[in-house]
């Protein structure tokens, strides 16, 4: 059956869901960094994004997270709930790195005193600026309640994913998510939507510092899919193949 495609972005395709109110999310193995300045194709990333993405979402419907995640449907795809997205990209930081260092002079990988929420407006023409709260509210990119809404789940969703990932002896420096307005019953409710996975998050193994996510690409400083595999691993989603030294990890079946 051919796909309605309803959107392509750099690392994901949006199609039309079976049922009415539901998408599906395909992942592609396209890595882009600086605004599209770079690209390169990393067979199975889409693969293990989807996998990665698929267990946070479930992991956070645990603590009552409302988000768009449905099911998984196969390896690169997932059926969602249609949802209008805010645009915007919600960016919370634990440990200075990336744009934050370089735009306030600060040293990366200092501990901030306390969790960073910040807001850029989704526009590449614009390349994605940083705004402010009273920007969103005077533009009416999402009003009060909303933000509060968003900035009550960012925190949230930071305390245990901060938790989870430091039991895999991973340090979760910093990641970006995006909402979406849900309506069910004349009701509407903000959700979690997107992804969460290394092209996303910024991971650091907790003793050796080392990068695990899509700042190996945008560095150029190692296969990019060594870090996102051992991501995986830790997360349990990998089942290494001991037969031979060249053979490649295995997803585990699910
Ligand atoms: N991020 C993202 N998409 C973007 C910009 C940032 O997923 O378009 C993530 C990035 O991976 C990091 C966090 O948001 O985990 C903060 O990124 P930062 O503002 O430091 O920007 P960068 O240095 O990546 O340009």
């Amino acid at each position: 059956m051919k796909k309605n495609k309803l959107y392509e972005g750099k690392a994901k395709i949006l199609y039309k869901g079976s049922e009415p109110g539901t998408l599906i999310q395909h992942f592609k193995d396209n890595a882009t960094a600086n605004n599209n300045e770079k690209m390169e194709i990393f067979e199975g990333k889409g693969v293990i994004n989807n996998r990665i993405s698929e267990q946070l979402f479930t992991l956070l419907s645990s603590i009552d997270i409302p988000h768009h995640f449905i099911k998984r449907l196969n390896m690169r795809e997932q059926l969602i709930h249609e949802v209008e997205i805010i645009p915007l990209e919600v960016v919370i930081r634990n440990i200075a790195a990336g744009s934050l260092t370089k735009r306030l002079g600060i040293k990366s990988g200092e501990k901030l005193s306390r969790t960073l929420i910040e807001y850029y407006f989704k526009d590449d023409i614009l390349k994605d600026p940083l705004v402010s709260e009273d920007h969103i509210l005077t533009f009416g990119w999402a009003n009060q309640n909303e933000l509060d809404e968003i900035s009550t789940l960012a925190l949230r969703i930071n305390d245990f994913l901060v938790g989870y990932f430091s039991a895999l002896k991973i340090e979760l420096i910093d990641f970006k998510i995006e909402f979406g307005r849900m309506y069910k019953n004349e009701e509407m409710y903000i959700v979690l939507a997107d992804e969460i996975s290394p092209d996303s998050c910024r991971l650091w193994d907790s003793e050796t510092k080392r990068k695990l996510d899509k700042d190996v690409f945008r560095e150029n400083s190692g296969y990019l899919l060594d870090g996102y595999n051992e991501v995986a691993k830790r997360m349990g989603l990998l089942i290494e193949n001991k037969a031979s030294k060249n053979s490649k990890p295995t997803l585990v079946k699910g």
